[in-house]
């Protein structure tokens, strides 16, 4: 049995400065998780805080879809997810599929900095 719950963490690339800044912010928060992300978005949160964060593919090379196994195992208790409304994604169907299991599973998923925040300091999780 897992002692600590785990929380994924994903930014689009024009939503990575606004992850790395949640990151630092909450790092308090995040350290009583255990960590990971899709590639680039691990590396950059790991850089930030100091923060062990472990790396799956990069999002557009299979990481959502990682997660998404993740999530369906059970592994995953948490994701948050900044996406970004505002341009199209090559793996957009790898996002809605993230976005779907996640429902399946009924898991917290925080798709803004402001439901991040009430969800990282929930005492539900
Ligand atoms: P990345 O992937 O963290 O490797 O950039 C995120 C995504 O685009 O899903």
């Amino acid at each position: 049995m897992r002692s600590k719950k785990t929380v994924a963490l994903i930014a689009h690339d024009n939503k990575k400065s606004d992850i790395v800044n949640w990151a630092i912010k909450n790092k308090d928060a995040l350290e009583k998780f255990d960590l990971c992300g899709t590639g680039t978005t691990a590396k950059l949160v790991s850089e930030a805080t100091g923060l062990d964060v472990k790396r799956y593919l990069s999002g557009p090379l299979g990481g959502d879809q990682q997660i998404g196994a993740k999530i369906a195992e059970k592994k995953i208790d948490v994701v948050i997810f900044f996406w970004d409304p505002l341009s199209a994604q090559p793996h957009d169907p790898d996002v809605k599929a993230l976005l779907r299991i996640a429902v399946v599973y009924d898991i917290p998923i925080a798709t803004n900095k402001a439901t991040a925040d009430h969800v990282i300091h929930s005492s539900l999780i």
